[in-house]
């Protein structure tokens, strides 16, 4: 999102401060002059003064610091629209309802209305987002107090995007208004602190899941150049390259992604060894790119690389192994340059698939549909080659598809694989130590 001038003559700022409040130019996330009282920063006193005198900041100056400065005044106002946008959305199927946290219809303090926006069905999961919020922070509170430990840190830290009912991740905008709250949780606390630099991932990761690619972007930068000027652990930088790869994905700008993608997954190579599930994952998720770049020989090289990996350690049913096949089949019958025995293999490869996929998920798993999609575009391209003349009519039955990512789970296979929020101690694979 882009700065412009509010109808006020006031700033929207965009989702993380790293802009000059009037004139926008880029200050990363440190440099700048700084508002000697709410933190505000410009690239120079020039902005600084035409801010206080015609953008309103005389009035606001006062405003932001009793929030607790700059950064912690645009998390609150982000916060409070995104929960708006939340209850709004959620009004129809919430109506009537109460939350199940504090028993209300309508918040107390906040009059917000309630949202639902996970797998709970009937009357149960609903409730107001400030309620979902408070609940995660003094659990995070009480394991922080006490010393916990990281499986506990890890299990509640969960409560900012998964539902403690349903035990199911939060979507859309209800998962959107908890990342605000997260983020704004946290946000006062010093840069080193581990909950604020889980919280920005949080945030972005939650941007993205709810499509809000451009928002995931200058929040997932920010995360990125911030873990690096904190001398941050392997494991953190890699994760954050990895989700601001999938955002770089689903943005188009496929070239910066798999430059990254390729960077992460020679790091958990190195890091990790080639068992553990997150270079696994990370190579799927470079594949993918490879294939969207059209990159079939790399892309059947790498498969052809980690599939047996993936095989031995996980087993021929892991959706892991699973995507990988896709993927190699999928850059079998794409390649322009696929000769006969690639497409017999492509078509082999992706009905043996078919059928495991069918045993192991069920026919109406979403990923079927998408084998099912390969199947016909693999039968296509082979009839094609078999009979030439027959070429244009199964040129035309075949629908484009997409490379298979990284899902964790396989039950959004649209969406990529995401590093999900971690205390940075990541556990080697024990094969690979
Ligand atoms: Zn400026
Ligand atoms: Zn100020
Ligand atoms: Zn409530
Ligand atoms: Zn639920």
């Amino acid at each position: 999102m882009h700065r412009r001038a509010a109808p006020s003559g006031l700033t929207i700022y965009k989702m993380i401060l790293t802009q000059c409040a009037v004139c926008a130019t880029e200050l990363g996330l440190s440099l700048g002059k700084k508002c000697g009282r709410c933190s505000t920063r410009y690239c120079g006193p020039e902005c600084q003064v035409q801010h206080w005198k015609e953008g309103g900041h005389d009035k606001l100056c006062k405003l932001i610091k009793k929030a607790g400065g700059s950064e912690q005044y645009n998390a609150n106002r982000k916060y409070a629209e995104s929960v708006t946008i939340a209850a709004e959305a959620c009004a129809e199927d919430t109506e009537g309802q109460t939350c199940y946290i504090c028993t209300q219809a309508l918040h107390w303090k906040t009059k917000e209305g309630l949202v639902r926006g996970c797998s709970c069905r009937g009357t149960s999961g609903f409730a107001h987002v400030s309620c979902l919020a408070e609940q995660a922070k003094i659990l995070m509170g009480e394991a922080e107090e006490n010393n916990l430990g990281e499986k506990a840190f890890i299990e509640r830290w969960a409560r900012w995007y998964t539902c403690s009912l349903c035990e199911q991740d939060y979507h859309g905008v209800v998962e959107c208004a908890l990342g605000w709250a997260c983020w704004k949780t946290y946000v006062g606390r010093p840069e080193t602190d581990m909950s604020r630099s889980n919280a920005i991932k949080q945030l972005g990761i939650a941007l993205s899941s709810a499509k809000k690619y451009e928002d995931a972007l200058s929040v997932q930068e920010a995360e990125l150049s911030m873990e690096l000027r904190l001398g941050a652990r392997e494991v953190r930088i890699l994760a954050a390259q990895n989700n601001l790869a999938n955002t770089y994905t689903e943005l188009g700008r496929l070239a910066e992604a798999n430059r990254m993608l390729r960077n992460v997954y020679c790091g958990r190579l190195k890091l990790n060894g080639e068992e553990h599930q997150s270079t696994l994952r990370a190579a799927l998720n470079y594949a993918s790119t490879l294939s969207e770049l059209q990159r079939f020989e790399e892309t059947k090289l790498l498969m052809r690389t980690n599939l047996p990996v993936a095989r031995r350690v996980s087993g021929e049913s892991h959706e892991l192994t699973l995507s990988m096949r896709a993927n190699y089949a999928r850059a079998l019958y794409t390649d322009p340059a696929a000769t006969l025995d690639d497409l017999r293999e492509a078509v082999t490869t992706v009905e043996d698939l078919e059928r495991t996929t069918r045993r192991v998920l069920g026919g109406a798993h979403p990923f079927m549909a998408r084998i099912e999609q390969y199947l016909r575009n693999a039968r296509a391209k082979l009839r094609a080659r078999e009979a030439p003349p027959a070429s244009e009519t199964a040129a035309a039955t075949a629908v484009p598809d997409s490379a298979v990512p990284a899902s964790p789970s396989l039950a959004d296979v649209a969406s990529q694989f995401k590093e999900a929020v971690s205390l940075g101690n990541d556990t080697p694979s024990p094969r690979s130590a």
